[in-house]
């Protein structure tokens, strides 16, 4: 399996883990854009979430609210964001769905 975080997850790629269970793994975005930058990924490989199926909601949902935890944990009581890159226009550049929790400032509106 040559995906990054695949890779990551399978522990051959190092990374600082945040949070894991038995579907989902995050860990700290190696090029932060804030103060908290996580990853959340599902341990299953799912492309994009363009390519997440009906039978797949429970795991998306699961996602969302470990990004919630996650951000409870940090104490980003101020707010944060939570957005999905998703193919080319949305600036997707690892094709392994994942979440990006960022917080700790003050986020601009719209995004670039
Ligand atoms: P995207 O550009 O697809 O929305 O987000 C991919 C994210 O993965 C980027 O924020 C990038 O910094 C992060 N990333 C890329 N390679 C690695 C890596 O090897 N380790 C970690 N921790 N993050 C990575
Ligand atoms: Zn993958």
């Amino acid at each position: 399996m040559s995906c990054l975080f695949c890779r990551i997850i399978e522990g051959n790629i190092p990374s600082t883990a945040v949070y894991q269970d038995e579907q989902c793994y995050a860990f700290n975005d190696i090029d932060p854009k804030a103060p908290v930058h996580v990853l959340v990924i599902p341990r299953r490989h799912i492309a994009s979430l363009a390519h997440a199926e009906p039978g797949d909601e429970a795991l998306l949902g699961r996602l969302l609210a470990v990004a919630a935890e996650i951000a409870r944990q940090k104490a980003l009581g101020n707010g944060y964001r939570v957005t999905i890159s998703t193919g080319r226009d949305g600036g997707q550049t690892v094709e392994h769905l994942h979440l990006h929790l960022l917080g700790g400032r003050p986020m601009g509106w719209p995004p670039g």
